[in-house]
């Protein structure tokens, strides 16, 4: 059963007009079942009416005919109960209504089942037979794990705007709201464009060839013209860019290295293949290989990859042919839309048009997410339910902080979006004004921002200074972004630049939080629950070497200053503090040791955890006695406390950090540093937002650590507020029932303070 369900599901998928692909299920269905009929009606929330879409055992001409009142018959009686009815006599049920026009007079037997996503009803399915008697319950949970699967296909197809067109699925006239991933905050209105893709490798057909040489010369030239271009192209980029941001570029010079896939592609040559065709089946091997993977992260190189291998494919066939490529540009405002952003794509799009993007496939982890958080041009990425070509031409509003996409908008929602805009550039102007200002309320508590660093978040463009400090220096990306762990001497570099960024503010250096959702890909891990396994500080202490080669370097760094600081991610235990303490120590020795000769000691560093894991708000006196500081990462703790996975978009409604449990839980920690006299600091998203930052200091943090983006507006909005009415926000959040209640209060309060807007609470 479970074969043919799939089966029916993939044939399904594989027309592209809703309509039709639906009346081949009905068939299939009612064939695979042995019943007499099969219909699917899909719902008009606007008319209020279940349509009848497909059949096959109905009347054909009923389709699109056949309205069934929300309150009507037994297909409105599926909807409203949202559960299957399975009855052997339809006819006599008191629900039961005729509609001549689908001449169902013999059948007796019903099954119906709503089609439901996300917790809307989007249709009903049904089965009949004339002969009296109960569908079966292998039956019925058929009908209903296809009811599910089906309603997946609706959603995609009602956002392609499918709906409306059988012929076409790349019309949309209506607005559309499409949801993805936050790549880059920040928002933006533009015209959707989709550049040339033509020449590709997934296109090209194989040829083979007589003549070897003249084929290896052709991909040579080939590699040696995108060489050229991805050099230009990494020159081009704004002077912003941090250089690590750039070394995204030298990723696609070690692909375009001869020994790698040059390697490959000429012995294919060799073997009598032309050269487009050796290129195209060595990248397809490597680009499945990359996809399989388990990894996100090794995932997203597959774009890589192949990006780079279209742009060689072209310079062959510019080689071979003689005829250079006129490429379209952009000319007006514009969101750039391709199924796999690339690094390049965005690096040579003419950067005066270029006011956003959106990306079919990819993540936050994407190198085109990398380098638009450092351009400061908002993004969304995986934005699976539309295409490229079903975007271009059409005018797009994109909210890069929440991901989401607006397609084609109704007038009044592009003014409402262009008020945003407007606001935000208003609100961007008065925040600057006030930059550097101490940042205290207006009754005169002080509180001290810090930075979170380490490429992912915090490249934006804008950063002003790094504020009291780094508060958290992810090491991670820098390991993420390479093929093998870092070596000591590399990481010496890599920290001593950083502690040379500021010498005498407090930086504050977290060891490797790899595992969860930041696997390595040199180093992979394969678990049924990688948040509840063998992530931060639990793995670098069953591997000693990764961590006293991490902290060797951070101390050799340190060389010289006395503002570093070592934080470990992931605790759960005291025991783990006092082994992790006990390899610091030995890496302190063996460096002192080291430099014995020349005299030059590290400055002992001072130690701090991270308190992530709900275990530890237990234990905090007893943590309190073995290190100098804490750090919360609420973003952790939110996932932790809630049992909600901070990156599955199925409870993503659920993970909250205003959730009234997570700010009692806040709160407790903050009165028990203070009880204990030990520094606590918090370093997940919450004390980057504006709501946040108001209930924490209404709590009692004083330092906040935040991506450098969020810094000088954090700093100016303390600076209207007072600590006073920061104690009764939280006073009404701590009572709250739900996170909705927590924001209401925080908005209004924004309201009354003209402080609304932009600035609000769950934006
Ligand atoms: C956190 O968990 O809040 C945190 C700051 O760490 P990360 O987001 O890197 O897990
Ligand atoms: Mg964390």
């Amino acid at each position: 059963m479970l074969t043919t369900l799939k089966q029916i599901v993939q044939e399904m998928n594989r027309i592209p007009a809703l309509d039709t692909a639906l009346f081949r299920l009905a068939s299939r269905v009612k064939q695979t079942l042995g019943v007499n009929s099969c219909s699917i009606y899909l719902a008009d929330d606007e008319a209020q009416v279940f349509t009848l879409k497909a059949t096959d055992g109905l009347h054909p001409d009923a389709v699109e005919l056949v309205r069934i009142g929300y309150a009507e018959g037994l297909i409105g009686l599926v909807g409203q109960r949202e559960e299957p009815l399975n009855i052997a006599n339809a006819q006599h049920h008191p629900r039961f209504k005729h509609y001549p026009e689908v001449k169902e007079d013999n059948y007796n037997a019903f099954l119906g089942t709503p089609i439901i996503h996300q917790r809307k009803v989007l249709g009903v399915i049904t089965l009949q037979q004339s002969e009296m008697r109960r569908f079966s319950e292998d039956e019925e949970a058929f009908l209903v794990t296809l009811a599910a699967q089906l309603a997946l296909e609706i959603t995609n197809a009602d956002i392609r705007g499918a709906l409306n067109n059988t012929s076409s699925i790349e019309t949309i006239v209506q607005q559309k709201n499409v949801r993805g991933i936050a790549g880059s905050p920040g928002l933006a209105i533009g015209v959707g464009f989709a550049p040339d893709k033509s020449v590709n490798l997934k296109n090209y057909v194989i040829k083979r060839s007589a003549s070897p040489a003249t084929e290896i010369q052709l991909y040579r030239k080939g590699v040696e013209v995108t060489r050229e271009h991805v050099d230009n192209l990494s020159h081009r980029l704004d002077e912003g860019i941090p250089d690590d941001v750039k070394a995204i570029f030298q990723l696609y010079h070690q692909l375009l290295d001869a020994n790698s896939l040059g390697r490959e592609v000429e012995e294919k040559i060799r073997e009598g293949w032309e050269a487009g065709s050796a290129l195209k089946m060595v990248v397809d091997g490597y680009a499945a290989r990359f996809q399989a993977m388990d990894d996100p992260y090794m995932q997203e190189r597959a774009i890589d990859i192949v990006d780079l291998s279209d742009r060689i494919l072209a310079n062959i066939l510019i080689e071979a042919n003689g005829k250079v490529n006129e490429e379209r540009q952009a000319i007006q405002p514009s969101i750039l839309v391709a199924e796999e952003v690339s690094a390049t794509m965005l690096a040579e799009f003419p950067r005066q048009h270029l006011k956003g993007i959106i990306s079919i496939r990819g993540s936050n982890n994407s190198h085109a997410a990398i380098l638009a958080r450092a351009m400061g041009v908002p993004a969304v990425m995986g934005c699976q339910s539309v295409s490229p070509s079903l975007l271009e031409g059409k005018e797009i509003l994109l909210d890069g902080y929440a991901g989401e996409v607006i397609i084609s908008p109704e007038r009044n929602i592009k003014a409402e979006f262009t008020q945003l805009i407007e606001e935000e550039s208003a609100i961007t102007e008065r925040i600057d004004a006030e930059a550097g200002q101490p940042c205290e309320s207006v009754d005169g508590c002080r509180m001290s921002l810090y930075i979170n660093a380490g490429l992912s978040a915090d490249v934006e463009s804008n950063a002003d200074g790094i504020g009291s400090g780094i508060g958290l220096y992810r090491t991670e990306i820098p390991f993420m972004l390479r093929e093998r762990f870092p070596s000591e001497q590399e990481q010496v570099e890599l920290y001593r630049q950083v502690l040379e960024s500021a010498p005498n503010l407090p930086i504050t250096m977290r060891t490797l939080d790899v595992g969860g959702d930041k696997p390595l890909p040199y180093f992979p891990i394969n678990e049924e629950n990688p948040f509840l396994g063998w992530r931060g500080v639990r793995l670098t202490l069953d591997h000693p070497e990764i961590f006293l080669v991490q902290v060797r370097a951070m101390l050799r760094a340190s060389i010289g200053f006395k503002n570093l600081q070592i934080m470990l991610p992931m605790i759960s235990t005291v025991g783990e503090v006092q082994e992790a303490k006990r390899l610091i120590n030995q890496a302190y020795l063996e460096i002192c040791d080291e430099v014995h000769e020349t005299g030059e000691r590290p400055n002992r560093p001072k130690l701090g955890i991270m308190l992530e894991v709900p275990s530890v708000l237990y234990q905090l006196p007893q943590l309190a006695k073995h290190v100098d500081f804490f750090s919360v990462g609420s973003n952790d703790l939110t996932q932790y406390l809630l049992a909600v996975d901070r990156n599955n978009t199925r409870v993503a409604s659920l993970y909250n950090s205003y959730h009234p449990a997570v700010l009692g839980a806040l709160y407790d920690i903050v009165q028990q540093a203070n009880n204990n006299n030990i520094p606590v600091t918090i370093c997940g998203e919450i004390a980057g937002e504006p709501a946040g930052a108001i209930l924490l200091m209404g709590m009692g943090y004083r330092k906040l650590s935040m991506s450098a983006f969020n810094l000088r507006k954090i700093n100016w909005l303390i600076r209207k507020v007072t600590l006073e009415e920061s104690k009764q926000l939280l006073a009404l959040a701590l009572t709250s029932i739900s996170h909705e209640e927590v924001f209401s209060h925080l908005n209004e309060y924004l309201e009354t303070k003209g402080l609304g807007g932009l600035i609000r609470a769950g934006a």
